[in-house]
């Protein structure tokens, strides 16, 4: 589709921008362009203008499935995944693929067009994969899906695993997961880092592991899969998900392990809406917040994405698919407050996790895929400030979503005068 977009600041602070959209890609950029006659206009009237957001850890097989069959009532991770359990055998490929279209519909609305989701492969049945399988097609012309084989009762531990993982891999399931901390030994959580980044290698497939997400400073089982990445040669390829155990590990032993994962250009991948709430349940004051290193990780040149995780699941009974809620969370928890580390955060939930799924075409440049969210706020900062409404969402050139901007009337008593209030300000 064509497109023109009329008058937008761009996040690296241009402002007065016109974008050209010729096709679905992005012809040019810069102020004052001209368009032919009869081209669609968008005009952004001064607003942000960013590439779409990206969620680069997501289970789309559980969300929306919250009270089914019951409630996490601790709100432990541990109950999540026994809660899980009980759901998976209930679960229908119907239901699974109705839940995840609805859950993209949220997030095309919020400017979220690529999603990397986590399946679990640990059913015989493969239902999930092949619910997200049928998902990831019909949403293809709006939304990026990629889907990791995730065998959430651990690919050691949970009989016929491994070769469930593989079905799925041969089935079309884009990456491979992992979770070595579930796995009932510190020798068998390595030992599946070691086959699964060999399974990766074998097929030139990306891994993603669920990595450490404990309190426990012991898990290292990050220094694992950066060691077989290194081996295999899968640099720029793996990425470890949530690294909780990093928050509590001894600070002497972290500052090897930081060099390590930014040699094997391992990325990382924190979940600030999950870590905040699973974290640092068995203390109990001073409470650990659980979170990854973060801006020791990024200052050492490791790529770091915020993924959302959950929505409405035995994990996570909130969450909107709301991308800009995720940086909010990430940058409080993790104290990044100056304006440069709150700017950083804002690329962890866009081009960071575009660069780990490996999205082409994915920018503001001449080129690139002519993908925007128009956001009601003048900049990353106060996007994030904001959680900014999406007055535009655009796929490809054309525009997919629309919502009015957040204004408000004020009538007050003794203020003669009526205030128009619009909530940026
Ligand atoms: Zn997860």
């Amino acid at each position: 589709m064509n497109l023109i977009v009329r008058n937008a600041t761009l996040p690296d602070g241009r402002s007065g921008i016109d974008v050209l959209a010729q096709a679905g890609r992005i012809a040019a950029v810069g102020p004052a362009q001209t368009a032919p006659e009869g081209w669609p206009v968008l005009d952004a009237q001064g607003q942000l203008l960013s590439p779409p957001f990206v969620d680069p850890h997501f289970h789309m097989d559980a969300t929306l499935s919250h009270g089914l069959p019951r409630v996490n009532k601790s709100g432990t991770l541990l109950e999540g995944i026994a809660l899980w359990g009980e759901l998976k055998p209930l679960l229908t490929q119907e239901a699974v693929v109705e839940r995840a279209l609805q859950y993209c519909d949220w997030a095309v609305a919020k400017g979220l067009l690529a999603i990397r989701s986590h399946v679990d492969v640990c059913d015989h049945r493969l239902l999930a994969v092949e619910a997200l399988l049928q998902v990831k097609a019909r949403v293809k012309p709006y939304l990026d899906l990629q889907l990791v084989a995730f065998p959430q009762d651990g690919v050691m531990r949970s009989p016929g695993a491994l070769a469930n993982l593989t079905r799925a891999l041969d089935l079309g399931v884009d990456v491979v997961g992992g979770i070595p901390h579930f796995e009932r030994t510190m020798a068998d959580g390595a030992e599946s880092v070691r086959l699964l980044c060999e399974v990766a290698a074998e097929r030139g497939l990306r891994v993603d592991m669920h990595c450490d997400e404990t309190d426990d400073p012991m898990s290292r089982h990050i220094e694992t899969l950066a060691f077989h990445t290194q081996r295999l040669g899968l640099h720029g390829r793996v990425a470890g998900s949530h690294l909780t155990s990093m928050h509590s590990m001894d600070n002497y032993y972290v500052s090897k392990l930081i060099p390590l994962i930014a040699e094997a250009q391992v990325h990382a991948i924190p979940n600030p809406l999950a870590n905040i709430v699973l974290q640092g349940r068995h203390d109990t004051y001073p409470k650990r917040r659980g979170m990854t290193r973060v801006p020791e990780l990024m200052a050492a040149g490791v790529t770091v994405a915020f993924g959302h995780d959950s929505v409405m699941d035995p994990w996570y009974s909130l969450g909107s698919g709301d991308m800009l809620e995720v940086a909010h969370m990430g940058l409080h928890v993790a104290q990044m407050t100056s304006q440069a580390q709150m700017r950083a955060c804002f690329d962890a939930v866009t081009v960071n996790g575009a660069k780990i799924l490996g999205i082409e075409g994915y920018g503001l440049e001449v080129g690139c895929n002519a993908d925007f969210v128009l956001l009601q706020a003048s900049s990353p900062v106060e996007a994030i400030r904001l959680r900014a409404v999406r007055l535009a969402v655009v796929r490809r050139g054309e525009v997919i979503s629309r919502m009015p901007a957040a204004t408000a009337t004020l009538s007050l008593p003794g203020r003669p005068d009526r205030v128009d209030w619009t909530i940026r300000r």
